[in-house]
């Protein structure tokens, strides 16, 4: 037996002890309670010394694992940025990971392979991205940044004779970084570990809403530049000028990074087109499936407009890696063995069809407008203008907007994380996940000025 039990009925009980979790999210609250914390306590046992029966394992998995997740599947976990899981994209999940397919080379799994080209193909149409542009499937945006920011400063000194992954940075021409101030942390740490230092990076003042300020692209640089700008602000979701950001690095042969974590799936959505004017114009993107696209974790994306200027930074060499003539994924990102990352997204792209991402969008869109006009109206202020999905919202004091993030965890309704916006404290509403109904929102909605209403009586 390749599992060391019955196969079918090991992955039976799976199947349906996962549907039964799935079935009874709504009933429960979204952050575990405290007897759920307890109870985790049965995982504290010693490595058993001889082996186990796998149902029991699996019995042990749910009982004590399931009640101490957090529903963030479900359609009322606003937490940082977080979707949940179409059904279709668990199902496609289940069956590719029986297949257990290496996707680092064609050889290794040739299904896995063709759907990377017919992915890649889907995407590129999908965002509108320029026709030829590679995606490799990362972990998530912060490794899709990462491979995106290698491949940029490997592009941009190879233009002027420098060959990084032969010589390294020591002795290097150098190259100018160019961030916003509100460039997310994950793209700083990325600049740190490809030796581009993290505060060693011209930053660019942000307005009101977080977004880059055009007039404050710095005009004296020369030679080897990157830029990295952002679709969808992390706390706001507002969108850098790209137009003018790309006119900016034309003039300089510079390359545009664009941070798309969440928002480059507004270039899915028509009704979106006012933000995402010039985005497709940059030669990197990187994006989460995990996120918006709501397949399951791990998923990034990383899109870049040249495939050739990955395969230049993550081409590896081995004797027993005959070069391929198809396109071979372990060459293109700093990753080798990888699970097939393609197939979830693959199974969600033809599932909604160009329509229904779109309308993925442009509802959790609606949604958001509809939760900052029941906290607008009782009184709450909300800090940011709606142009995504993402709700920032302040109580009276500093104090009170503290007090409120904890009482809405507490509370159990919903889940909304903190923040701090231009150095206070604000309450951060993501609505990300596909489950989220208007009736998620009017009751969480509820919820959280119920909860304001609490500590602005205990506080003032
Ligand atoms: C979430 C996020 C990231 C990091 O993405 P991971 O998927 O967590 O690696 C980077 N940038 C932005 C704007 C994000 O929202």
């Amino acid at each position: 037996m390749p599992f060391g039990a019955d196969v079918k009925s090991l992955l039976a009980d799976a199947a349906e002890r996962a549907t039964r979790y799935v079935a009874t999210l709504d009933d429960r609250p979204v952050a575990p309670d405290d007897a759920a914390l307890a109870a985790l306590a049965a995982f504290d046992e010693p490595l058993p010394k001889s082996p186990q029966d796998p149902t029991a394992t699996l019995a042990l998995l749910d009982e004590a694992g399931s009640p101490a997740t957090v529903a963030s599947t479900g359609g009322r976990y606003f937490g940082f940025v977080v979707g949940g899981s179409f059904p279709i994209a668990v199902a496609a999940n289940w069956l590719a990971t029986a297949w257990d397919q290496n996707a680092a080379l064609p050889v290794m799994s040739p299904v896995a392979t063709r759907l990377h080209g017919v992915v890649t193909g889907w995407l590129v149409d999908l965002l509108g991205l320029p026709v030829g542009t590679g995606a490799v499937f990362v972990t998530g945006t912060a490794m899709a940044n990462t491979a995106a920011l290698a491949a940029a400063r490997d592009q941009q000194l190879a233009r002027v004779g420098w060959d990084v992954q032969a010589n390294g940075l020591f002795g290097a021409p150098e190259l100018s970084v160019v961030v916003g101030a509100n460039a997310h942390a994950t793209l700083v740490r990325a600049l740190g570990v490809l030796g581009l230092g993290r505060e060693r990076v011209v930053r660019v003042a942000t307005d009101e809403q977080g977004r880059m300020r055009a007039d404050r692209l710095p005009d004296a640089l020369g030679g080897p530049t990157v830029i990295c700008a952002q679709a969808g602000e992390v706390n706001t979701g507002a969108f850098d000028p790209f137009p003018d950001i790309v006119q900016w690095a034309r003039e300089r042969q510079a390359w545009v990074h664009v941070d798309g974590a969440f928002g480059l799936w507004a270039l899915a959505d028509p009704s979106r087109a006012h933000l995402t004017a010039g985005l497709a114009d940059a030669d990197s993107w990187s994006v989460d499936a995990h996120k918006w696209l709501n397949v399951p974790y791990d998923c990034g994306i990383c899109l870049v407009r040249r495939s050739e200027d990955l395969r230049r930074s993550f081409g590896a060499a081995a004797g027993y890696l005959a070069p391929d003539a198809s396109f071979e994924v372990m060459h293109h990102t700093p990753q080798a063995s990888q699970r097939a990352r393609q197939i979830e997204v693959w199974a969600v792209l033809r599932t909604l069809g160009r329509g229904g991402v779109a309308e993925l969008v442009t509802r959790s869109c609606s949604r958001a407008e509809q939760m900052a006009a029941k906290l607008r109206s009782a009184g709450l202020e909300v800090l940011n203008e709606i142009v995504l999905n993402q709700v920032l919202v302040r109580a009276a004091s500093d104090e009170q907007t503290v007090a409120l993030v904890d009482a809405v965890q507490r509370e159990g309704t919903c889940w909304c994380g903190p923040t701090l916006w231009k150095g206070r404290p604000a309450m951060r509403i993501s609505v990300s996940g596909w489950a989220t109904s208007e009736e998620d929102i009017e009751n969480s909605a509820q919820a959280i000025v119920a909860a304001a209403r609490t500590v602005g009586e205990a506080l003032s």
